[in-house]
Parts: structure tokens; C-alpha cells; sequence
């Protein structure tokens, strides 16, 4: 008999909900705006009916709940003071799913869900030691030490993207100065791109772009077309990531690296840069022995296969 779980990935945007099987299929899906409810309550009624549906819907015996969210405590099951989700506070998620819908749930932040996304449905199957890095609208990352998720003393294990790589760099979210993720998140290369376009007189085609329109994305475009400047910011921005995963590789000591989302999806040139800029910064006993690729999650599906992938996981 195929097994089943719901994955549920809350952003700031959207929330999705998927009823995924056991081989990374999603049979049936369903998602809404996160933002117009007024109270965390009323979104989490929403949450609970709307995953009540699908299950009644499709007739399914289901093993559990994985939840990705930001700021997502695996120990204690509650939402701590998430700064993209539009309410403050704390809210108690597990306990509420897990009553309402009388399953067992179990919630992480969405970079630890992809990692293990990618464990059960990716690239990283059979791997004990990896890392993944999620380059989004933030830089998050989930790290697989010894076979198992580190989550650490309070569940908060695993932020590549708030180490500080500049102490007198770039202000960040968090309110601390020269994190990572003001350098590689989707917002951090824009950063990067307006500086290096104030700071140079190169030709770009990165001109012709309205500045208060630019995306990380333009960035791909203009390098594939041999931009030079564009080329540059690319090899700005490895370096400093490359410089982070040698870091973190000196720590946790993974066989692999796995970059998923934004900046990854530029392929070659990122990894090119990345790959020469992370073996400069290794540590010698490290050199030549870890591999970065690129997530073999579906781009669509991954929050939701994450999610799902908590509860295969923990039933492993
Ligand atoms: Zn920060």
C-alpha cells in the first residue's frame, strides 16, 4: 500500500498544502494568500480546513503533517516571531494542527524542510553529511550531520544566511551588520548590482534596466549574453559564498553541498565561480573532497515535498 503525507509550506506570500505520496508524488494540492487574514488564529482555522478537505476528498489514510515555515521551531512547535509572516508574536501551530485534525505534525523552518526534501526525494538520498543553502528572498540552510537534521539546544540549528561575513558590511533584516544573506539572498545580489553599477563606469547591459525595477534575475540574462560586468558580480558573489560554505564545511564536514532556488538557477555561473572560489577558501584537509551541486527537487514542488518529506523521514 502507498503511503501518504501532508506537506504544508507557509510563506509570506502564499501557503500551499499538497498531499504528497511516498515516491514524491503530490496527488492533490491546494493553495491560498497568507497575508488577508487579520489573526494567526484565523489562519490557522483556514489551514486546518483546508487540509481536512483534501483528505476527505481523496479518501486516504495519511502517516502525519510536515509544516515548513519561517522562524518554525521543531522543539516547540510554534512559530516564533517570524519577520516575513504578517503576525507577531508566537503562534502555537503544532498544537492547534495536531487537535484539529488529530495527526501527528511536525514543523521545521523551510531551509531544514528542503534538506529534507532532498534526503528523501533528491539528490542527497543515502547521504549521512550534507549541507543545503535555499538562495531565496533570504539565504537559508539546513545541515544533515551523523544521518540526522541538526537542529541544536532550541531548534533554531543551521543559519549559514545570518553568519556574519563582514562585520562592518551591509545592514541586514535581523539588525546586525555583514550577514551572508545581504550578499547572495534574491534582494542582496540586487544590492550588489546597484553598487557595482554606481561604482564602475563599465558598459552593461544592465543599464538599460530600470534600477528600482532590477531582479536578481536580469542578472542571468545579461551574463548568459557574455555582460561583462554582470560576469563580475557573479564572481562577487561566489566568492563571498564560497568563502561561507568552506566556513560552515570546517564545522560540519559534509560530503555535499546542495543549492536550491534564486541565484542557483543560474546554473554554470554560479557553480563555476563557486566551485574555484569555496576550494580557495578550504581548509587543506578539506580540499578536493566536497561536491556543490545543484537541488534535484523540482522547483515547483519543493516547499511541499520538504514538508511532506518530515513525516516519511521520521517514520523511517
Ligand atoms: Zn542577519
Amino acid at each position: 500500500m502507498r503511503k501518504y503525507a501532508i506537506g504544508i509550506d507557509i510563506g509570506g506570500t502564499n501557503t500551499c498544502i499538497g498531499l504528497i505520496d511516498e515516491f514524491g508524488d503530490c496527488v492533490a494540492e491546494t493553495s491560498f494568500k497568507t497575508a488577508p487574514f487579520a489573526k494567526a488564529d484565523d489562519f490557522l482555522v483556514k489551514v486546518a480546513d483546508e487540509t481536512q478537505a483534501i483528505i476527505n476528498d481523496n479518501a486516504i489514510e495519511i502517516l502525519g503533517v510536515g509544516v515548513g515555515a519561517p522562524n518554525a521551531n521543531y522543539y516547540s512547535g510554534l512559530i516564533e516571531f517570524a519577520p516575513n509572516l504578517p503576525w507577531d508574536g508566537i503562534i502555537k501551530i503544532r498544537e492547534f494542527l495536531s487537535q484539529k485534525l488529530d495527526r501527528k505534525v511536525i514543523i521545521t523552518n523551510d531551509a531544514n524542510a528542503a534538506a529534507i526534501g532532498e534526503r528523501i526525494y533528491g539528490g542527497a538520498k543515502g547521504l549521512n553529511d550534507f549541507l543545503m543553502i535555499t538562495l531565496g528572498t533570504g539565504v537559508g540552510s539546513g545541515f544533515v550531520v551523523n544521518g540526522a537534521l541538526a537542529y541544536g539546544h532550541d531548534g533554531f540549528a543551521g543559519e549559514l544566511g545570518h553568519t556574519i561575513i563582514d562585520p562592518d558590511g551591509r545592514k541586514c533584516a535581523c539588525g546586525r551588520c555583514g550577514c551572508l544573506e545581504t550578499y547572495c539572498s534574491a534582494t542582496g545580489v540586487v544590492r550588489t548590482i546597484k553598487s557595482f553599477l554606481s561604482e564602475s563606469n563599465e558598459e552593461s547591459i544592465l543599464r538599460n534596466i530600470d534600477l528600482n525595477k532590477i531582479e536578481a534575475k536580469d542578472l542571468s540574462l545579461a551574463a548568459k549574453q557574455g555582460d561583462k560586468l554582470s560576469i563580475e558580480i557573479f564572481d562577487y558573489t561566489a566568492r563571498l559564498l564560497g568563502l561561507s560554505i568552506a566556513n560552515a564545511v570546517a564545522i560540519s564536514s559534509p560530503s555535499h553541498v546542495f543549492l536550491f532556488g534564486g541565484l542557483s538557477s543560474a546554473g554554470e555561473l554560479l557553480l563555476t565561480p563557486l566551485k574555484k572560489w569555496t576550494e580557495h577558501y578550504m581548509l587543506n584537509i578539506f580540499k578536493n573532497k566536497v561536491k556543490i551541486e545543484l537541488s534535484q527537487l523540482p522547483n515547483n514542488k519543493a516547499a511541499l515535498l520538504g514538508a511532506a518529506a518530515l513525516i516519511f523521514d521520521d517514520c523511517k
